[in-house]
């Protein structure tokens, strides 16, 4: 069985400790590679790889930085149908969905970083004839980036591509559920012709490989995305050590529907934003909440299309819904249906897992789900499922809607829908998320600021916030 190997110091190696765990194929439910358990002392030599490259990668030219990055992207890019293969299999998404979103924004990520870097500018404050401050922004070293199973090397991707090009090296971990494409883009930074120690990746599991990340007295930032739980975890570790800290976590995310919407399209979008990816990213829309004058026609509307959608293996072209991660993944999210039917929901389609046959007969497969008379207020709406599990509720008042979108501990994105501007500005304007979506969904400038707010997360992500974060600024102030 084919072995995914560690990419230290330029190299691709086996783990010191010589142990693999299982990698599984969710859309037949079978192992189909191993991966390192690798552990502090495959830490260890990553950072120290990364602390010997940072001198000369922090002093090469920005411009030969960012020609190198932009080369990775074209390997990528000149890579799709491998990639976008290689995610499907690991990760149970559609194959149509990998090689529209996912590699793609991969290969985005480090074009827009390594062109980014080119106009990122200093900035100078002029105290009128007494003095002048300028502001430079150094890159600080090591840095820690640790990623998540949903949108795999689309998020590694996201947090590698600025740290690298404005000057840090990096120790990366990508999630132990979805660690493939990671490893393919170690095999490209060497095609690339990325100097050695530059991009150290480093698999293994969160409590062995992430927390000897995390607590490594030389790594002195950790960009994180993943749950709020191990967000947590990771901020008590890393907070007293002072280290700089990027928290992207989970949401609830709330979708709001007027009855003055345009029908169509906010149905059409509703679709997306509650079943892409199984459901299984961090923006969908998990809380549909329709006001009075048309909750019953688009209740019926939503539902009767969801039950078109076809729930099937990944890599047929009619999928719409492909396997989720892992078995107790698919567990967690069912769960979540008994529980609502325990809150006295009703299930109006789905909430049960599908069997498919023959070569997928034991992948794990979850029916689209609408769940519909459930408080505001239970623990189906206030915790976050991750699966293609959505509830819808109707509403009356902006203030009624407004109390009940913001009333979960998490903030990370909403969604509006209404033909009123006034109205979309008001709402956008009292919503506690980092992000608001009006008439759309999941439509990314990468230039804007990404994140959350409460339990979804601590600092932006995007456009120069990531070099903000990559960088430690120092003013020099001159008398003159
Ligand atoms: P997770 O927190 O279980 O794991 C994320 C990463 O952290 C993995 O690489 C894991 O190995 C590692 N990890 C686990 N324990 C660790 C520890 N003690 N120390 C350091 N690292 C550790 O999350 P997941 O299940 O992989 O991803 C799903 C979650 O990610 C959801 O909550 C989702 O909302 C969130 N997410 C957030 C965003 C965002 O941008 N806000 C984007 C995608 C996913």
């Amino acid at each position: 069985m084919e072995k995914i190997k560690n990419y230290i110091n330029g190299e691709l190696v086996e783990p010191v400790g010589k142990e693999y765990i299982d990698n599984f194929n969710p859309s037949i439910g079978a192992v189909y590679s191993l991966i390192p358990d690798s552990d502090e002392q495959d830490v260890d030599l990553a950072t120290k790889a990364a602390q010997a490259a940072f001198p000369a990668w922090s002093k090469t030219p920005k411009e030969k930085r960012a020609r190198i990055l932009q080369k990775l992207a074209s390997l990528i890019e000149n890579n799709l149908d491998r990639f976008a293969e290689a995610e499907s299999r690991d990760n149970g998404k559609p194959l149509s969905l990998a090689k529209r979103v996912d590699i793609p924004r991969a290969a985005a990520n480090f074009n827009f970083y390594a062109t980014g870097v080119l106009h990122y500018a200093s900035e100078a404050h002029q105290m009128e004839d007494t003095a002048i401050n300028y502001t430079t922004r150094e890159p600080i070293g090591v840095c820690g980036c640790i990623s998540p199973w949903n949108l795999p090397l689309y998020l590694f991707s996201w947090k590698i591509a600025p740290a690298l090009a404005i000057g840090n090296t990096v120790v990366a971990k990508p999630s132990e559920v979805t660690p493939y494409t990671a490893y393919l883009l170690s095999e490209l930074c060497i095609e690339a012709g990325l100097p050695k120690g530059v991009l150290n990746i480093v698999h293994g599991l969160g409590h062995k490989v992430g927390a000897a990340i995390t607590k490594h007295t030389d790594i002195p930032v950790i960009s994180f995305t993943g749950g709020t739980v191990t967000g947590a975890e990771i901020a008590r570790t890393a907070g007293p050590m002072f280290k700089k800290l990027s928290l992207e976590l989970g949401g609830k995310n709330p979708n709001i529907i007027f009855d003055d919407c345009d029908f169509e399209k906010a149905l059409g979008t509703t679709m997306h934003s509650s079943f892409a990816n199984q459901g299984q990213i961090c923006l969908c829309g998990s809380r549909i909440f329709v006001q009075r004058g048309i909750y019953e026609k688009f209740r019926d509307a939503f539902v009767a299309k969801t039950k078109k959608l076809t729930v099937g293996n990944p890599f047929d072209e009619g999928t719409n819904l492909g396997a989720v991660v892992s078995q107790p993944h698919m567990e967690k999210v069912l769960s979540y249906v008994t529980l609502a039917q325990e809150e006295g929901g009703t299930v109006l389609t789905g909430g049960h897992q599908v069997k498919l046959e023959g070569e997928q007969e034991n992948g794990w497969y979850i029916a689209p789900t609408i769940i519909e008379g459930l408080a505001f207020d239970c623990r189906t709406n206030q915790e976050e499922i991750f699966g293609p599990v959505v509830t819808i509720m109707p509403f009356d008042t902006i203030e009624e809607v407004l109390a009940m979108a913001n009333s979960t501990k998490y903030g990370l994105a909403s969604t509006v829908w209404t033909q009123d501007i006034t109205k979309a500005h008001n709402v956008a304007a009292q919503l506690h998320s980092g992000i608001v979506w009006v008439n759309t969904w999941l439509l990314r400038d990468l230039r804007t600021p990404f994140g959350g707010v409460k339990a979804s997360g601590v600092g932006r992500e995007g456009g120069f916030n990531a070099f903000e974060f990559f960088t430690e600024p120092k003013n020099v102030c001159i008398k003159l």
